[in-house]
């Protein structure tokens, strides 16, 4: 029997039934309303013959939603309280497969092979920034991921340089993906509600980064320095990166940029001639 799983009442009684507390500490605000429910689905891009992966199912709401697209889906849940709920919510649905386990220890690579996966999530809060790291910089077969996340977690991800939301997360997500919203959603539309307002945000994996970059780790490092020494001109930034005076005024000048600015108002490009630069000047000592 299809449960309706959007419906408050249903899911109260289906946790009172259970015996079932919410556990705070793993996030877990369930979503209730039917509209966000199939918007997550539907962006997902999924259907017969697609693997999606869901972190987090829960009782299981949105979790329906991806089977009845047809698409094989695996639900990784790390509460084992909810195993009995979720075989009862999703008994009718055969293309589900749950396996109880953290997210962030499974092993991903040996469960997606080589087939394409999409993400599909209701983000638990309290880890929404690794597990966005850890799967966005990956080489896992990812093409698409739908993530529920705290509206100001968006907000970083989509921010323009100079702005206080602009962080090494905005750089670190656009370099991999590019990001669009699929909706913002009020606490209302989850029990119990969370203290913030939420967004739906559609990552989809580039072909290749959004800007090339002789070595991605030196352009980290670049982001790291500007954004861990925020209010710092640049040129500081890099003397406490471990960058010293002399080859810091090398690498800027090879890129034609300001030390004096703070590297919070560089752009991705900017970001990208200093980390080229940089690795000029090392593999020139070397030489
Ligand atoms: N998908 C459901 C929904 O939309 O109603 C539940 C979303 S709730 C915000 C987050 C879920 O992630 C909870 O069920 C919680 O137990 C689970 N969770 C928390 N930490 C996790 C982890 N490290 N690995 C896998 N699941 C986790």
């Amino acid at each position: 029997m299809m449960i309706n799983l959007t419906d408050m009442k249903t899911v109260r009684s289906i946790l009172s039934r259970h015996g079932f507390h919410f556990s705070k500490k793993l996030g877990q605000n369930f979503l209730v309303r039917p509209d966000v429910v199939r918007a997550i689905a539907e962006a997902s891009e999924i259907g017969e013959g697609s693997h999606v992966l869901e972190i987090g199912p829960g009782i299981g709401t949105l979790t329906q939603a991806l089977a009845r697209t047809g698409a094989e889906v695996t639900a990784v849940e790390i509460d084992q309280s909810l195993g009995r709920i979720l075989s009862h919510t999703l008994e009718p649905y055969k293309n589900v497969h749950i396996i109880y386990d953290d997210v962030l220890k499974l092993d991903l690579n040996k469960l997606m092979g080589d087939k394409e996966w999409h993400v599909a999530a209701n983000l638990p809060y309290y880890i929404t920034t690794p597990i966005l790291l850890h799967l966005v910089q990956s080489d896992l077969p990812i093409s698409t991921f739908v993530f529920m996340m705290q509206k100001e977690v968006a907000e970083r991800i989509m921010a323009s340089p100079g702005t206080k939301a602009y962080g090494a997360l905005t750089l670190a997500v656009q370099f991999y993906c590019t990001s669009e919203v699929v909706m913002d959603v009020p606490p209302s539309s989850f029990i119990p509600r969370p203290a913030v307002n939420s967004t739906v945000l559609k990552l989809v994996k580039r072909d290749k980064p959004a800007v090339e970059v002789k070595d991605t780790r030196l352009f980290f490092r670049m982001v790291k320095m500007a954004f861990g020494q925020r209010r710092k001109v640049f040129t500081n930034a890099m003397k406490a990166g471990g960058i010293s005076a002399e080859q810091g005024k090398e690498i800027l000048a090879a890129c034609g940029i300001d030390g004096k600015r703070r590297g919070e108002t560089f752009s991705m490009e900017e970001f990208a001639s200093l980390a080229d630069a940089w690795y000029d000047l090392i593999y020139k000592d070397k030489e």
